[in-house]
């Protein structure tokens, strides 16, 4: 909890913090804001993470210090682990030798830490730090609030999400006051893409496809897209939202295939659809309305399964949480198939 936090920040000193893979807004965000935030102590400390920093997030103070590397390959007082749900999340070979704490809003996590501080009513990690700063006496500096106000709006979906609360209003209009630029943060997360990316996007929205009853909505990601384009690994990132736009879309898997048939699966649900769930069922996790895991098999199988249980979720929360009917999840490509021949039939 945040007390055994605060108690292992005042009387320790070297300190490592590092989050998952394939770092995001809100584990870049809070590793570097909380880095920002025990510099202001005077202690020594570095981020560490498997993976470089998304080109998406090159602008964060701090970036240029993050340290890529596969292990943890030297001694700390403690390492804090941002963001993830359990000691492998983070890809770093002998994590699991340190004194860990783990800092999550996920309430699916595993308390896996020698200190395990969760609140599940955080709607961001970055939340959680800006309570940390203010538990510590620390005051908020430009860098940490540009950290922390990235972490906001990248998982709050920039306040479009439920997770969106008064207070993360509140943090945030203090994170203006500390000298945050709105425009200029969000510009660059998300107004900065590469042309790869757009090009990308077009070769994922041709693949676009509903469920007969128009609420369920997927697409996927080849590798040979990926190839052609000459996108990069990110630049899949965020696709999975397009068909949310929709107003009768009510959940949307987006499948990217990593290896021949491997695939990142991304889920999204509006509502009390909970899409974490589902993850879980395939080993992954996440939020309510955000989640994910990773399918093995063809994009025939990942459909038929994972959409399959989307299809399952809509039609349950639709029929007032009686068992719904399934019908039209037995063959869900040949479906969508058919309903697009219809309408490619319309004049
Ligand atoms: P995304 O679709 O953006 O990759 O992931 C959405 C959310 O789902 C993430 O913020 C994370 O909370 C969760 N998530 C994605 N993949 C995994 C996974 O493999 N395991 C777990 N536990 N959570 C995941
Ligand atoms: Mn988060």
């Amino acid at each position: 909890m945040l007390s055994q936090v605060v108690e292992l920040i005042e009387s320790k000193r070297r300190f490592a913090i590092t989050s998952h893979i394939r770092p995001d807004g809100d584990s870049l965000g809070s590793s570097l804001g909380l880095y920002w935030l025990l510099r202001a102590l005077d202690k020594d400390v570095e981020v560490i993470m498997r993976d470089a920093v998304p080109h998406a997030y090159s602008k964060l103070p701090g970036t240029d210090s993050v340290r890529v590397t596969p292990r943890v390959d030297r001694p700390y007082d403690a390492v804090f682990v941002i963001e993830c749900s359990d000691i492998t999340r983070p890809g770093l070979e002998e994590l699991d030798e340190q004194f860990v704490v783990n800092i999550d809003h996920h309430s699916t996590t595993a308390l896996f830490g020698n200190i395990n501080w969760i609140d599940s009513t955080a709607s961001a990690v970055g939340e959680m730090i800006y309570n940390l700063c203010k538990a510590l006496g620390v005051r908020v500096t430009k860098e940490i609030a540009e950290c922390v106000y990235t972490a906001l709006i990248t998982d709050t979906g920039s306040f479009h999400y439920s997770n969106t609360s008064e207070r993360t209003f509140k943090v945030a209009s203090e994170l203006v006051r500390a000298g945050v630029k709105p425009a200029k943060v969000s510009q660059s997360v998300f107004a900065n893409y590469p042309w790869s990316k757009i090009e990308l996007t077009h070769e994922v929205l041709s693949t676009v496809k509903r469920d007969a009853s128009g609420r369920v909505a997927w697409l996927f990601q080849t590798q040979e897209a990926q190839e052609r384009t000459g996108a990069s690994d990110e630049d899949g990132d965020g696709l999975v939202n397009y068909p949310m736009a929709c107003g009768e879309v009510e959940a949307c898997a987006f499948f990217k295939e990593t290896a021949p048939g491997s695939y990142r699966v991304s889920l999204r649900s509006k509502g009390d659809v909970n899409v974490a769930r589902i993850a879980e069922r395939f080993g992954g996790g996440g939020h309510r309305n955000a989640a994910g895991c990773t399918f093995t098999g063809t994009i025939e199988e990942a459909v038929h399964s994972v959409v399959g249980q989307l299809v399952e979720a809509v039609e349950f929360r639709a029929a007032g949480g009686s068992t719904g009917s399934l019908a039209g999840h037995e063959d869900l490509l040949a479906t969508a198939e058919r309903r697009d021949a219809r309408r490619d039939a319309r004049p």
